[in-house]
């Protein structure tokens, strides 16, 4: 039901994601997750429950992680375990992905990985993603295999991907879901509305339906989701937090 990410070239991803959720947390959630991506791998911490059960799981977390995605989840698709909880991974854990929304194909999909050789640990909807990605060349790739696999999805969603191969970047993509990019110095930030990041950025940008954004710490690209490039304006949010 919240999405929020953040990709720096210093500062520690964490701190970021706890708040940010917590600034979400009006939207309503029944579990929470964050992933953080490093080259030496992903971790995951999820779990049903309030965030200060995550908030607990995290404290263990390896520090001065710079990328990160973080996840508040009303399920719709599965019920509220720690298992449905997201992020979700591909098989090989180099791939999360957070998503709000609903898959409205996930069981044809799922279905034609498992035949492939997918092994699915959750009964979401969500969790094709990340197969799809590790599918479409996403161990290599992530705008590649999002630009792919997004074209495979039907329905209404905001999604973040991030991998261990490339963790300087978040690959986004918005279709119906709301999701805005907060823009910070030498780091970026992506939520599902300005409240998350208001209190380190005002300058942002609305991704509008069919958007895919590719953020890193110095940069923000904005896409179709076939790649072709798309003018956003940067607004100045003045309303009060
Ligand atoms: N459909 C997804 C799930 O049930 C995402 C729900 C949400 O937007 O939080 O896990």
């Amino acid at each position: 039901c919240g999405i929020v990410g953040f990709v720096g070239d210093q500062d520690d991803a964490l701190p970021f994601l706890m708040a940010g959720l917590k600034r979400l947390e009006y939207r309503g959630y029944d579990s929470a997750g964050i992933a953080l991506a490093a080259h030496d791998g992903i971790v995951i911490q999820k779990t049903r429950g309030r965030l200060a059960q995550l908030e607990k799981r995290v404290a263990t977390l390896p520090g001065h992680v710079p990328c990160g995605i973080g996840h508040t989840r009303w399920a719709t698709h599965g019920r509220p375990t720690d298992e449905n909880a997201h992020p979700h991974m591909d098989c090989t854990g180099t791939i999360a992905t957070v998503h709000n929304g609903i898959i409205e194909n996930f069981q044809d999909l799922k279905e034609e990985l498992i035949a492939k050789g997918h092994r699915f640990l959750s009964d979401t909807d969500t969790e094709v993603i990340p197969h799809l990605l590790e599918e479409y060349g996403g161990l290599t790739d992530l705008v590649g295999a999002v630009q792919a696999a997004e074209a495979r999805l039907r329905g209404a969603y905001a999604f973040l991907a991030v991998s261990s191969h490339e963790p300087d970047k978040i690959v986004a993509v918005r279709r119906s879901s709301p999701l805005v990019v907060g823009l910070g110095e030498g780091q970026n930030y992506l939520a599902s509305d300005f409240s998350a990041f208001l209190d380190l950025t005002r300058r942002a940008i609305v991704l509008e339906n069919g958007d895919m954004a590719v953020v890193t710490p110095q940069n923000v690209s904005i896409t179709t989701t076939h790649g072709e490039p798309l003018n956003r304006p940067v607004m100045v949010v003045d309303w009060d937090i």
